[in-house]
């Protein structure tokens, strides 16, 4: 006999996504392929991007297809188990020390996706009656990784190191860890990591480095944050964890974490989300291999972003100087443009769709709630005419006050 059917919470499924809309927050995917230059076809629509993580343009590079086709042929598709029972191929077991040298630490792990790293590199580390320390803007993949430690969550001000300071000297916890992205996500600035690593060797705690915008565009031969603040070779310090994803700038997938012998031992021991996940792929191995390459002799690439940064900055410095729209202070290729409410950026993005041009609205819970905004991402795909026509556009739709 079936039950009488009463009210289900099953039924607020519908009721809350109905919410969602209300709220201008319902999210929804479009079907994209990327065409020549920065242009991609959405839906059957062609529009110029900028929206892409491939910082250097790398993701179709013939050396990374050709790569990824090599190692398909001599290892096949699928790993087959995780890298602790017989998933550790030839071509992932070479990844890692290279990965290391590039980042100009002793040890590195190769890991399928910078989420499951950090969601699983934080529980590894510290467990219940620790303490995490977590800048504001942290990804989300830091914050859920510290929920699963069961470390007590202390939140600083973004960038606030007097505030972290404090929160460091009070807590009585045993183990210390310090969270950060590198460069921000959603707003692109640096974080001030050598401020954070004299912070760490006075308070006797360990900073985790999320460098996921930073590999391959920032410091020397674009080795990542790390080395932008020579913090990489005989400077490295073993309180440092320096993690970075691989399928931005990289252009493939997955992410690593490197650091001390002994931490990324511990964490080859531990890390839940490395032991119990089948490895990457080792034809995705052998396209890093060869993206490494080209990220290490890619000045030209990385010039040309900065000549773009450049662009862009100015063109939007003099035309928006009385609006209400706040370009925010970022040197790196995440170029937020604050606009407020969710409605308003939604409807900036569908302004500058209409005029051929695809650049994301952000919402909360993304950003904090009021902070709505379009996170243009600059790559060296684009051309200067490119990030003209977007300066141009922007010009057009941004509310202009009242004289
Ligand atoms: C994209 C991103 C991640 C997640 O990396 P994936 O490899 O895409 O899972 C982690 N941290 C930051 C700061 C990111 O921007």
């Amino acid at each position: 006999m079936t039950a009488p059917r009463s009210a289900s919470w099953l039924d607020d499924f519908s009721t809350r996504l109905a919410g969602l809309d209300a709220q201008h927050l319902r999210r929804t995917r479009r079907v994209v392929r990327p065409l020549v230059g920065a242009y991609l076809e959405v839906d059957g629509e062609r529009l110029l991007g900028f929206c892409s993580n491939d910082y250097l343009g790398l993701a179709d590079h013939p050396a990374l297809v050709a790569a990824a086709c090599a190692g398909a042929q001599t290892y096949g598709v699928g790993a087959g188990a995780s890298p602790l029972v017989s998933g550790h191929s030839p071509a992932n077991a070479a990844l890692e020390p290279q990965l290391a040298a590039f980042a100009g630490l002793p040890r590195a792990l190769y890991f399928y996706a910078g989420y499951a790293a950090n969601a699983g590199i934080v529980p590894a580390l510290v467990s219940e009656g620790d303490a995490v320390f977590c800048d504001a803007l942290n990804h989300a993949c830091l914050i859920d990784g510290a929920r699963l430690s069961k470390a007590r969550i202390h939140r600083y001000p973004h960038a606030n190191l007097a505030a972290l300071e404090c929160d460091l000297a009070a807590s009585p916890a045993p183990r210390k860890l310090i969270l950060t992205d590198a460069v921000f996500s959603m707003d692109g600035d640096i974080a001030d990591v050598p401020g954070l690593l004299a912070l760490a060797e006075h308070h006797d705690a360990l900073l985790l480095i999320d460098d996921a915008h930073g590999f391959g565009v920032i410091g020397p031969q674009g080795r990542g944050c790390a080395a932008h603040f020579n913090l990489h070779g005989g400077a490295a310090s073993p309180r440092l964890l320096y993690m970075a994803t691989l399928g931005k700038a990289a252009g493939v997938a997955g992410a690593f974490v490197a650091g001390s012998e002994a931490l990324i031992e511990w964490l080859l021991q531990t890390c839940r989300s490395y032991i119990f996940a089948t490895a990457p792929p080792a034809m995705l191995a052998s396209a890093l291999q060869a993206s490494l390459q080209l990220i290490e002799h890619a000045d030209h690439r990385r010039s040309h972003l900065q000549a773009l940064i450049a662009r862009l900055r100015s063109g939007l410095a003099s035309s928006l100087q009385h609006g209400d729209w706040q370009l925010g202070e970022s040197v790196t290729a995440i170029q937020p443009l604050r606009i407020g409410s969710n409605a308003a950026a939604l409807a900036a993005m569908a302004g500058l769709r209409q005029r051929g041009l695809w650049v994301p609205a952000i919402r909360p819970p993304t950003v904090p709630a009021g902070t709505a905004r379009l996170r243009i991402a600059l790559s060296a795909r684009h051309t200067l005419a490119d990030v003209d026509r977007l300066v141009q556009a922007l010009c057009e739709l941004a509310p202009h006050p009242q004289a």
